[in-house]
């Protein structure tokens, strides 16, 4: 191998997913030197659904990237909470339908992926958005740090020098265990998720997300995109927890699911409104995912190296939160760089001291079972369902959870009301 040095720049980000593109995006708006390296060598539309709520809709849109994506996406105005018997137990306005001025985006991963992809490669410049280059090694200094990464292309090793180095390098960040090498692999709850798409006639009023049963055993659906023939691909996770603790193997967002493995579980699942055995096994192909998180960290930074994402804080995925909050961190992290454009340090502090509490709440939160809790309560009172769900659980008892979860992930009504984006934020203190 040899080395080669590429042109210094004052930003360097780690990854670019969903958190990495959005700080590039983010940071270069505002006059910042960004170069995105990216691991893989060819970006492309991989994985299934995801959902991005208002708070981060807010901030796309900010970027000017909300039309691109409300235009490729579904704009849920609706999640409703079945038990496993088909029996409706809650459901709430999502969304614009909710008083926000932004809607909730049910997308597909790799649509968003290649949005932001898109706008970065024609902001930026593609000389900025560079493939195929992996991080094997950051070191901090005093005024900065220095990358290493292989260039997959010609198996070489390339240093690039940065004021700051952002680490979006997802659930297996390299940063983070060079970091934390003692952390191992992530943590399982037991739970594992099949997860996939599929064409399908609209659900209730297609413009509805539908969690039925319990933690132990779930089915999750939502429209990512209409069809031309009034049918919508529909993103599912069927899910079912098992008494295992340890990982078999790595965790792998792109691992294919068997479905003999996952559908004889479901077969009872076929309500007047829904068949979910039939939808699960239409599906052309399902990816198993087990539901993993890491503990919170006591510091994201080292000297100029932070982290961004899943690299910061994996939780699992419930509650539409692993893109959301890693766009939250990257306007943050941009409102903190503007606000101590001389102190970078300063900067940096700030930007761990506000995001990492309030993402390891989160984390801790879905540890809970987030917003899914009342579906837990329903079916521990009545495992075979009821008469009337107000002989279970009374709906302040459920708005308790989902207005607590809401505040939590920080998209409670209120705290949107004003309409600023996050960039513009005081941060002139570590405190909010
Ligand atoms: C292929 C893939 C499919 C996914 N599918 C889904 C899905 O269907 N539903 C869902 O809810 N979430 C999915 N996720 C996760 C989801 O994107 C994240 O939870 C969330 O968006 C937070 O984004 P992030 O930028 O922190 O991480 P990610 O979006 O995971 O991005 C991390 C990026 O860092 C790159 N990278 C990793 N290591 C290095 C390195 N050493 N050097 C340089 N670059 C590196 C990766 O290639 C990736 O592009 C998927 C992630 C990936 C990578």
């Amino acid at each position: 191998m040899t080395a080669h040095d590429l042109p210094t720049s004052t930003i360097d980000i780690v990854g670019g997913g969903i958190g990495g593109l959005v700080a590039a995006l983010s940071l270069h708006e505002h006059g910042y030197d960004v170069v995105v390296h990216e691991s893989v060598e060819q970006v492309q539309p991989l994985g299934v659904g995801i959902n991005l709520l208002p708070h981060a809709v807010r901030e796309l849109d900010a970027l000017g990237l909300l039309d691109d994506l409300e235009a490729s996406a579904v704009t849920p105005s609706t999640l409703a909470y079945f038990t496993a018997h088909g029996q409706s137990i809650w459901d709430e306005p999502r969304g614009r339908a909710a008083g926000y001025n932004w809607p909730q985006l049910s997308i597909h991963r790799g649509t968003l992926q290649m949005i932001l992809h898109d706008a970065a490669l024609q902001r930026l410049g593609p000389e900025r958005v560079i493939t195929g280059h992996h991080l094997v090694d950051v070191v901090s200094d005093d005024s900065g740090a220095t990358v290493t990464y292989h260039r997959r292309h010609d198996d070489t090793t390339v240093q690039h020098r940065a004021d700051i180095v952002v680490a979006a390098d997802g659930i297996h960040s390299a940063v983070r265990r060079a970091r934390h090498p003692h952390e191992g692999a992530p943590l399982w709850n037991g739970a594992l998720l099949w997860r996939g798409a599929v064409a399908h006639a609209p659900i209730l009023d297609g413009r509805t997300m539908v969690w039925a049963g319990h933690p132990d055993q779930k089915f999750v659906a939502y429209p990512i995109a209409d069809l031309d023939d009034g049918r919508q691909m529909i993103n599912f996770i069927a899910e079912y927890r098992t008494a295992d603790r340890d990982l078999p193997e790595r965790e792998d967002w792109n691992r294919v699911g068997n479905l003999d493995d996952v559908l004889p579980r479901f077969t009872d699942w076929c309500f007047d409104w829904l068949d979910i055995p039939a939808l699960i096994a239409s599906a052309p192909q399902t990816f198993v995912f087990p539901m993993v998180d890491r503990d919170p960290l006591p510091t994201w930074n080292d000297g100029r190296v932070t982290l961004l994402g899943d690299a910061a804080h994996p939780m699992y995925p419930i509650g539409s939160n692993g893109a959301s909050q890693a766009i939250l961190d990257a306007r943050v992290l941009t409102g903190c760089v503007l606000a101590h454009s001389n102190d970078l340090d300063t900067a940096l502090a700030i930007y761990d001291a506000r995001r990492r509490p309030a993402t390891g709440a989160i984390v801790l939160a879905n540890r809970g079972l987030g917003p899914e809790a009342p579906m837990q309560l329903v079916h521990e009172r009545a495992p075979n369902g009821f008469t009337s769900i107000d002989d279970v659980i009374s709906r302040d008892e459920i708005l308790e959870v989902t207005e607590g979860y809401r505040r939590t992930a920080g998209f409670a009504l209120e705290a949107l009301a004003q309409g600023r984006s996050l960039v513009d934020a005081d941060y002139s203190r570590t405190d909010a």
